[in-house]
């Protein structure tokens, strides 16, 4: 499709809606805090796969709202933090749940 077509910006514009009411409602869901440092501000936050698997965090709310007891609101750099010790550790959420609280 030409991307300068007004129907291209028009569906352009509805996924943007869709994602961000997505986004919202996930927050709803899970509440907007990181669970390690609670973080406030819900730009900083993403929603991590607390059983390892890969996850996409921009695109992820469809997931959420679809398994919302498989992921868990954490902060961009506790997310660093804890795909770290899952990749340099083997940890599971657990152990890194008890590790660090
Ligand atoms: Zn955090
Ligand atoms: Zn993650």
């Amino acid at each position: 499709m030409n991307k300068e077509s007004v129907a291209y910006q028009n569906q352009l514009r509805w996924q943007r809606i869709y994602r961000r009411n997505n986004r919202e409602r996930a927050f709803a869901l899970l509440g907007s805090k990181c669970f390690f440092c609670t973080q406030r501000n819900k730009k900083a936050l993403v929603f991590h796969e607390r059983h390892g698997n890969y996850h996409d965090t921009r695109d992820c709310f469809r997931s959420v709202l679809r398994n919302p007891q498989d992921f868990v609101v954490v902060c961009k750099r506790c997310h660093t933090g804890v795909h770290f010790c899952m990749e340099t550790f083997g940890l599971d959420w657990e152990a890194i749940k008890e590790q660090m609280c």
